[in-house]
């Protein structure tokens, strides 16, 4: 199963993917997660990337197509992988396609999971993650079970740097000028399935995605 995973940030895409990947054995790809680690472990990639992240700007396509395309020749990958934070611009999907025909592998769906602004806007400010793991959680709507320790691990929680209030009016604008035109890209190849996620609890909106990923 190859699937993406698309929707402004906060809308869950982490969350719901570490429940899809226990289902369909296959795993995330996040390339948010990617350069936060590059980030943490001060790499060249890590150092290019910093400041467009702490911005909420997007890295440029040329850092992000490379890291993509090695990061599904490994093993794991064979049956299949979710992405989750990619594409995020049409020349990231072209590129993606691209690899797709050379690789002769094929897309099976891309999830757009909706979200109100403002539901968005509460999520960011909210979420926490884990130092150690990169679990996530939130305040709000996924508290841990004691205040800043992770539930899986006990890792310190701490809130991303981008996740600030100043920084996520420029991711949501940076989402809706440079990603969304992806929705009509994959809705005009009859790929596309659209999510409400507004309202309901985790597990149903990951019955909704399980409903239209089928059982692969
Ligand atoms: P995320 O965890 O998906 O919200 O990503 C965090 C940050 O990493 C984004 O705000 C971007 O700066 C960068 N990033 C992640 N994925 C991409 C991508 N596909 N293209 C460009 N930048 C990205």
């Amino acid at each position: 199963m190859i699937a993406i995973l698309l929707g402004p940030p906060g809308a869950g895409k982490g969350t719901y993917s570490g429940k899809l990947i226990d289902i369909y054995k296959v795993p995330q790809i996040s390339t948010g997660d990617i350069l936060r680690a590059n980030v943490k472990e001060g790499t060249e990639l890590g150092k290019k990337a910093k400041g467009f992240m702490d911005k909420g700007a997007l890295v440029p396509d040329s850092l992000i197509v490379d890291l993509i395309e090695d990061r599904i020749k490994a093993d794991d990958c064979r049956n299949g992988f979710l992405l989750d934070g990619f594409p995020r611009t049409v020349e990231q999907a072209d590129a993606l396609e691209g690899i797709f025909n050379k690789k002769g592998l094929k897309l099976d769906r891309v999830i757009n999971i909706i979200v109100e602004r403002d539901v968005l806007f509460k999520r960011l400010t909210g979420r926490r993650m884990c130092k150690v793991c990169g679990g996530n959680f939130n305040i709000y709507t996924l508290p841990p079970k004691v205040d800043g320790v992770c539930d899986k691990c006990g890792g310190e929680l701490y809130q991303r740097n981008d996740d600030k209030p100043e920084t996520i009016e420029n991711r949501l604008n940076v989402y809706e000028k440079q990603t969304s035109p992806l929705i009509e890209y994959y809705r005009k190849k009859n790929v596309l399935s659209d999510i409400d996620a507004s309202k309901g609890a985790i597990d149903d909106i990951v019955k909704m995605i399980t409903g239209v990923l089928g059982k692969k």
